[in-house]
């Protein structure tokens, strides 16, 4: 496939608004690539070189693919940004400038490896060798090729194209229907790799897809638990016996172990591998067997006081700089609660029993990973008294897990039950919401860009985000200034395919940043599309505040659902 190709249907699923008309256009150039091509235009399409888990950015800045852009163009690189204060994107000003150059026929294999190439430039030098590949690319482009192309660096392709969106393609052209994307899910729940299922599926088939394993070194979806909060329930639930964890407030870490290479990526699988050299030194220590994965809560510990610190100060070791320095002030310890592979083999068909024996054995002493092996009860006052020491350590509450349940990378159901803190006999908890636009302010408020955001969940089933409240209250000026930084990077013209929404904002942004709210209520709402379906008015949230962003580990397909908006209200509403 030529890059023109690419690049056109680059341009038809800019301009669709309904997230079918993306899959089908999907579908369609999917349609016309080979097996050596359907992993190379999977990430591409997502603005990337390389799976999501692995941290190759191909990141340059504006400056620099401005430069670019003026040696291809052979104008001044002032033209060239007096230019893009007038567009506003730099991609449309490349395709000005370009004019009617023809294009040179660059095939996507040769784009891509120019693209991986510029990632993995390092050291001294690296920007003018940036400069010179993208120049070299762009000179061979032609208008709308070199738009789309210096996107990608920029890291400013913002298609909307989410991970289920593909799937969808790929099942609806390779399996006939788009609802057999279950079939594929599970093993891209394994592998996290939508380009590998691409390949695999095009090579072998599905029956290929199916054999695809758990792999060292290879990300999975973590699993993750419903919530009840009473321990009787849970007990029915799982035909009287139950497995009790402590629930650690840190960071998810997966951690992967092969031979002397420590790995680690975090709940949205993006690797965090450098910022924790105290775990990756305790994996070495502690660990014998030559390959593992486990998955674990990482918690920063102060020595002095031998305290547990909470979130926010867990939080600042998310850091890409000074790294030593913070491992110093504030080590992590990772309390390891399964283990998913071990000495060569993939524990995810193993039950919850079987692999708290593994882990038990799989981890020496306690220095810096604390094994979690919990325990099994049958009486739900143990479980109560449980809960109530977590309490009182400063811990969550509880992690509950059915005993011969089999490790589901990517599932969200009652095999794993979170038991959190009530507050006066209520349930009380946030829930993470994706920003989808902002609308002004009057006043004040104006002068720093936003008066109120909207904001959505997702909604699982039809991988969509639908809206559930405006929040206007509850952030400071700086906040707002913060926000209004950040959203501004995101914001697009229209209202992007996959949200589905009535109230227009005055500023749109890609469904990208996940902030947790916490709210008075879940109401019915006539106005806001989080479950509103067949004349039905959907919910929304009564009093919302803004807790927390939630960027930094969540994707914004990891946002609440509707699906669990709507086991809130349930549950608000039986407990009155
Ligand atoms: P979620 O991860 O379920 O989307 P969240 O990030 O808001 O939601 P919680 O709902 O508070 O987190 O709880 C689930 C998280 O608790 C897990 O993702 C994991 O990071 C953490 N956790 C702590 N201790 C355990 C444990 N023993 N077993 C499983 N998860 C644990």
């Amino acid at each position: 496939m030529t890059f023109k190709e690419l690049s056109e249907y680059f341009e038809k699923l800019e301009n669709t608004s309904s997230r079918l008309s993306l899959i089908d256009i999907l579908a369609s150039l999917f349609s016309k690539v080979d097996s050596s091509e359907v992993g190379i235009v999977s990430y591409l399409i997502q603005g990337r070189v390389a799976p999501f888990y692995e941290a190759t950015e191909i990141g340059m800045a504006e400056k620099s693919v401005a430069a670019a852009i003026a040696r291809a163009d052979k104008v001044e690189r002032e033209e060239v940004l007096k230019r893009y204060g007038k567009l506003g994107d730099l991609g449309k000003v490349a395709e000005e400038l370009a004019g009617k150059r023809q294009s040179q026929g660059l095939s996507v294999k040769q784009v891509f490896e120019a693209l991986k190439e510029i990632a993995s430039y390092s050291g001294e030098g690296t920007v003018e060798k940036k400069i010179n590949a993208l120049t070299n690319l762009v000179s061979n482009a032609s208008g709308i090729e070199s738009k789309h192309l210096v996107r990608i660096p920029l890291g400013t392709s913002r298609l909307g194209i989410g991970d289920p969106t593909v799937l969808d393609a790929f099942a609806l052209l390779k399996l006939g229907d788009r609802s057999k994307r279950k079939l594929l899910e599970g093993a891209y729940n394994k592998v996290s790799d939508l380009g590998l299922i691409g390949e695999v599926l095009w090579q072998k088939g599905l029956k290929g897809v199916e054999k695809l394993e758990v792999t060292v070194g290879r990300p999975l979806r973590s699993q993750l638990a419903e919530r009840i909060n009473d321990p009787k329930t849970i007990l029915e639930k799982f035909n009287g016996e139950a497995h009790i964890q402590y629930k650690y407030d840190g960071f998810r870490v997966q951690i992967h172990k092969d031979g002397k290479k420590v790995r680690l990526f975090s709940r949205n699988l993006e690797e965090t591998t450098p910022m924790m050299p105290e775990i990756i030194a305790g994996v070495l220590k502690q660990v014998k067997a030559k390959t593992a994965i486990f998955d674990s809560e990482a918690l920063a510990y102060n020595p002095e006081s031998e305290e547990f610190l909470p979130f926010q100060e867990t939080t600042k070791r998310r850091r890409k700089h000074g790294i030593a320095e913070a491992a110093k002030a504030m080590p992590l310890k990772a309390f390891v609660f399964d283990v998913i592979y071990y000495d060569k083999k993939s524990l995810v068909g193993m039950p919850v029993k079987e692999r708290m024996k593994i882990l038990d054995q799989a981890i020496i002493g306690d220095e810096v990973l604390v094994k979690q092996t919990g325990e099994f009860v049958k009486d739900y006052q143990k479980i109560d008294e449980r809960f109530l020491q977590a309490l009182t350590q400063g811990l969550e509450g509880l992690i509950i897990k059915r005993p011969d349940s089999l490790y589901e990378a990517g599932a969200r159901n009652f095999n794993w039950i979170k038991m959190k803190k009530h507050s006066s006999g209520e349930l009380k908890d946030t829930i993470d919401c994706v920003i989808l636009g902002y609308i002004y302010g009057r006043g004040k408020r104006a002068s720093f860009g936003a008066g109120a955001l909207l904001v959505g969940l997702y909604d699982k089933e039809r991988d969509l985000f639908v809206t559930v409240a405006k929040i206007g209250t509850g952030l400071s000026d700086q906040e707002w200034r913060e926000i209004h930084k950040r959203a501004d990077k995101i914001k697009v013209d229209k209202k992007p395919a996959r949200v589905d929404s009535i109230i227009v904002p005055s500023v749109w942004v890609e469904p990208e940043i996940v902030v947790e709210i916490l709210a008075d209520e879940i109401t019915k709402s006539p106005i806001h599309t989080a479950g509103k379906e067949n004349g039905e008015p959907g919910f929304a949230l009564r009093f919302p505040r803004l807790v927390r962003f939630r960027e930094g580990d969540k994707r914004p397909e990891d946002a609440t659902t509707v699906k669990e908006l709507i086991e809130l209200y349930n549950l608000q509403y039986s407990k009155k």
